[in-house]
């Protein structure tokens, strides 16, 4: 560390730092924002610095954007490891399109993003970008080796068969169903093949 007299002091760094540590001292505890606020030495841009620790940094802090148990204002940290960084090293525009193109469904488990996940129904499904063949086995960061997947899937929590299920068996699947859950398929698929 450098000598930075004579310089103005560092506040968002110095925050931030407060900031990780509270988190990281706390992982697995939901806390509000008046106890993140005093963490961060009571400054008023903590949100801010919350959310750069979640952008750039890769801490899963979680909102009650992706948790129902989550009410407005909460903030949970429940795991220690930040993504890996080439997974925040794909430009915006490639995640969009990568979303688009995989209808904002988890390409493992079939989640929905936004909605609760079906493998536990507490957590709103949160998409992440993927890779089709990792990195370190020389994939690349193109969105033709990309893939949308939930953040359940990502954890490796979703302890399920995640192969495609075969068109045969499917529409086995489907006969069975209620005329109820038939025509919610329909309106399902109508809509993701509209226009
Ligand atoms: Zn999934």
């Amino acid at each position: 560390m450098t000598n930075q007299s004579g310089q103005a002091p560092k506040p968002s760094r110095g925050s931030r730092t407060k900031l990780r540590a509270h988190f990281l001292a706390n992982i697995g505890r939901v806390m509000d924002g008046s106890e993140l606020r005093s963490a961060a030495g009571g400054i008023s841009e903590w949100a801010r610095r919350v959310r750069e620790l979640r952008n750039e940094e890769g801490f899963q802090i979680l909102t009650h954007h992706d948790r129902a148990d989550l009410k407005p204002g909460e903030y949970l940290l429940e795991v220690a490891k930040p993504q890996p960084a080439f997974a925040r090293a794909i430009s915006k525009e490639t995640r969009a399109f990568v979303l688009d193109r995989n209808g904002f469904t988890c390409q493992m488990c079939g989640a929905v993003a936004g909605e609760p996940h079906p493998y536990d129904a507490t957590r709103k499904t949160r998409l992440h970008i993927g890779h089709v063949i990792d990195k370190s086995m020389g994939g690349s960061d193109e969105a033709s080796n990309l893939k949308a997947i939930c953040s359940v899937c990502n954890e490796g929590a979703a302890n399920i068969t995640l192969q495609r299920p075969e068109l045969n068996k499917l529409l086995v699947q489907v006969r069975r169903a209620t005329a109820a859950d038939q025509l919610e398929l329909l309106r399902w698929l109508q809509n993701k093949f509209k226009a």
